[in-house]
């Protein structure tokens, strides 16, 4: 591992001043630290900042500090009662001492799993740009489907940001320029020809929290995992839907997808075919087509288009048979 400058932030203007790599839990940056994948020259450990509350909002909201452990929000009570998609998809994530640790900052800031770029042996365009991508002729199979340029094809791997994306979260941050409010959905950046550029953030801005809208009457969500084995193992195909029902028609869908996009993965497409219609497997059908029409499979992973398809199925009976 190179050597670093370690400091510890003990106010939010002082991390944003501090023009360093933000240490939260640990669990991805100290990985890639020790696989000379990430080399900061200076880490701010941010575990001092007081953004480690969950709180209910006036509005019947959530406002979720950026370092509430993984842990503590997906048991939180309002969110396993209210936000049900966020706690299963958390729980569905990693094991129970790294949710311990990992944090909802660094959850959403989370850096791929893609073997090549992991491994400094290989060209990786988001680890070094302009040295190539080893995926794109290389072993594909857990590689993304949708948003892919010929630059990168690595998918974000969080289980967290698809419930979020689907609970059309708002991501708070503080930075050299002032405080901003971002859309989950404008957050993240689809690789194009820069894929070393993951996200909205400028340097030295900082997560200081994540809130969620009031959910309205009726709605019900889930989450729902597919992965080579039941625990410890990242997502091939998943889905997080949130549906309003209103007497056995769907008013109102957000639906997105993890494990096969370049990006936590809100399909418009899907709700656009579920919104307004009987809940039926033939609209959910309908849905799992739209979802996936614009996949562009690789020669390895073809089999994602199908589970994803299939993932949206399961997950919208399961959502709709418990209403
Ligand atoms: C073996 C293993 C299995 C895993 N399985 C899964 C899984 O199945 N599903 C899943 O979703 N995840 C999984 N993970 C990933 C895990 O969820 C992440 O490592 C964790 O959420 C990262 O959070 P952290 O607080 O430890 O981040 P850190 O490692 O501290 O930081 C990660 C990144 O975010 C930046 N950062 C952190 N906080 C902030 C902030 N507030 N503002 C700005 N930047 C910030 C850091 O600078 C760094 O770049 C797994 C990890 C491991 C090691």
């Amino acid at each position: 591992m190179q050597s670093f400058r370690y400091s510890q932030a003990k106010t939010i203007e002082g991390a944003t001043r501090a023009q360093g790599m933000f240490l939260a839990g640990g669990t991805t940056l100290v990985d890639l630290m020790k696989l000379n994948v990430l080399q900061p020259s200076v880490v701010v450990d941010i575990n001092g900042l007081p953004l480690d509350r969950v709180e209910a909002l006036p509005n019947g909201g959530l406002r979720i500090g950026a370092l509430v452990r993984n842990s503590d929000l997906a048991w939180n009570a309002t969110v396993k009662e209210k936000y049900a998609v966020l706690s299963e998809a958390l729980l569905s994530g990693a094991s129970p001492q790294l949710r311990n640790m990992a944090t909802t900052g660094g959850n959403l800031l989370q850096k791929t799993r893609c073997y090549y770029y992991r491994d400094t042996n290989y060209a990786c365009n988001k680890r070094q740009p302009g040295s190539g991508c080893s995926a794109m002729d290389g072993f594909n199979r857990i590689h993304a489907v949708l948003g892919g340029s010929e630059h990168c094809v690595a998918t974000h791997p969080s289980d967290m940001a698809v419930a979020m994306m689907a609970l059309e979260a708002t991501v708070h941050t503080s930075g050299p320029k002032g405080e901003r409010a971002i859309a989950l959905d404008e957050f993240y950046l689809v690789p194009g020809s820069t894929p070393d550029k993951e996200n909205v953030l400028a340097p030295g801005e900082v997560i200081t929290h994540v809130t969620l809208p009031a959910p309205a009457a009726g709605t019900r969500s889930h989450y729902l995992k597919l992965r080579d084995r039941a625990q410890y193992e990242f997502a091939l195909a998943s889905c997080a839907a949130v549906i309003q029902l209103s007497g056995g028609s769907i008013q109102h869908a957000r639906i997105a997808f993890g494990g096969v996009g370049t990006k936590p993965w809100r399909s418009r497409e899907a709700e656009k075919a579920l919104e307004g219609q009987i809940a039926s497997p033939d609209v959910f059908k309908q849905a799992a087509e739209a979802a996936m029409a614009g996949a562009k499979p690789l020669k390895y992973n073809e089999f994602k288009i199908e589970l994803a398809k299939r993932a949206l199925i399961r997950t919208l009976e399961t959502t709709t048979q418990s209403a």
